[in-house]
């Protein structure tokens, strides 16, 4: 996004011109080099909060404990952070406090791997006192420093790692590998909302079986709820997250809910997952032209193709979905020529649970080709055969 990348380096040379140092880094740097699209662009600077606001008309606190400060350029906003380094450690995750310091390189120290470590000036130029180029030229994850140190101090690190390498298709550097299979246990510390952010971010990766391969390497496996097998994924590649969690859910087999309820997926999320995973059940059990109705394109897509990752013994639909779909004698229950209204009417009852009952068992017909979209044919059907049966 050029337009992210002019406001901050507007606001870079704003604050050089009173006199401070700022860099962009972080992903930013990283994607750059690598020739991807990069999101959020973050500047990291010598002045103190304070000072970052002086220097600005118009700026927004969101992170001033920790030194970020979002600034609001006529043309745009850019969060802005102090150079910091981190204080101790107690809960594996943040540190107690941090301090802001006036050098570039303390701050770069902080950043969890080499690739991430890297500053680039408003010329241009970088700064790399972790051999971060070199380490994305040969596409490998390496720790800044002492890596038992670093995961020792916050968990979430391996998990970031694991998702880079899916994002990537990175290697991770061995004595960091290693130092992931030692500190593995301690991703019990991380919150579980964290976990799924980083399960969100991994399931769209480019690469997603490397880096369920690293979570099997590195025995994290052994402490993330559900069962996460490579293998599984040798041949995954939607790039949608939602699409990640549906089929994480078919390899957890009857405990899906439990394992997807530990992982916090919000109620749209969850109602998918479900969809995709009746739908399979259906094309197990023989497709049929209802399941047009109870799914939708995208939910019986997701099933299509889960069920060929699995070689699932299945009917595979003949025609495109959309296809199918034009084909049947109505595309929507709206189109249905009966309603419960006139139901109760002929009827004589009154309403209850049956109504919707009732409804669904015509539409099944009509859909199916039994009956006709007809009132008199549907009123006939519901009077001789429905009630009868029942
Ligand atoms: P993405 O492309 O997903 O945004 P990113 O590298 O920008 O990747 P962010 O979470 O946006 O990741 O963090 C920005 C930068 O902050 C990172 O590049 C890294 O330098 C640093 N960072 C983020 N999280 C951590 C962490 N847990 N430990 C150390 N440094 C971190
Ligand atoms: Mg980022």
């Amino acid at each position: 996004n050029n337009k992210e990348w002019q406001v901050a380096y507007s606001v870079i040379e704003q604050l050089e011109n009173a006199g401070f140092e700022a860099v962009i880094v972080g992903g930013a740097v990283r994607d750059t080099i690598l020739g991807r699209p990069a999101h959020d662009v973050d500047v990291a600077t010598n002045a103190m909060p304070d000072e970052v606001k002086s220097v600005f008309n118009h700026t927004v606190d969101i992170g001033i404990q920790h030194g970020t400060v979002l600034v609001i350029d006529p043309a745009g906003s850019v969060e802005v952070t102090t150079y910091r380094t981190d204080g101790e450690y107690t809960d594996h995750r943040r540190p107690e406090e941090v301090q802001f310091v006036r050098s570039l390189k303390e701050d770069l120290q902080r950043r969890d791997f080499t690739m991430n470590a890297i500053a680039m000036r408003r010329d241009g130029s970088f700064v790399d006192f972790y051999g971060g180029r070199q380490d994305i030229e040969a596409g490998v994850i390496r720790a800044v420093g002492d890596a038992q140190k670093r995961f020792s101090e916050d968990a979430l690190r391996m998990l970031r790692a694991v998702r880079f390498s899916a994002q990537l298709g990175f290697l991770i550097e061995s004595e960091t590998l290693k130092a992931m299979q030692d500190k593995a246990n301690n991703i019990s510390w991380i919150a579980r909302e964290r976990i799924k952010a980083e399960l969100d971010k991994l399931w769209v990766g480019k690469d997603v079986y490397n880096g369920i391969r690293k979570l099997e390497e590195s025995n994290l496996v052994n402490y993330l709820n559900g069962t996460f097998q490579a293998k599984d994924w040798y041949e995954f590649n939607t790039q949608d997250k939602l699409l990640g969690w549906a089929y994480f859910a078919v390899l957890q087999g009857e405990h899906w809910r439990e394992v997807l309820g530990e992982y916090r997926l919000s109620n749209k999320e969850m109602a998918f997952v479900k969809a995709v995973l009746e739908a399979l059940k259906a094309l197990k059990n023989g497709w049929t032209n209802i399941d047009y109705f109870l799914y939708t394109e995208q939910e019986l897509e997701a099933a299509c193709y889960f069920a060929e990752l699995r070689q699932l013994d299945v009917q595979m639909p003949q025609q495109s979905i959309q296809e199918i779909q034009t084909m049947l004698p109505i595309r929507h229950k709206r189109e249905l020529i009966v309603n419960g209204t006139d139901l109760l009417k002929w009827s004589g009852k009154k309403g209850g649970p049956w109504v919707k009952e009732a409804l669904q068992a015509m539409l099944e017909a009509v859909v199916n080709g039994e009956l006709q979209n007809d009132q008199q044919q549907i009123k006939n059907w519901i009077e001789h055969d429905y009630f009868k049966q029942e």
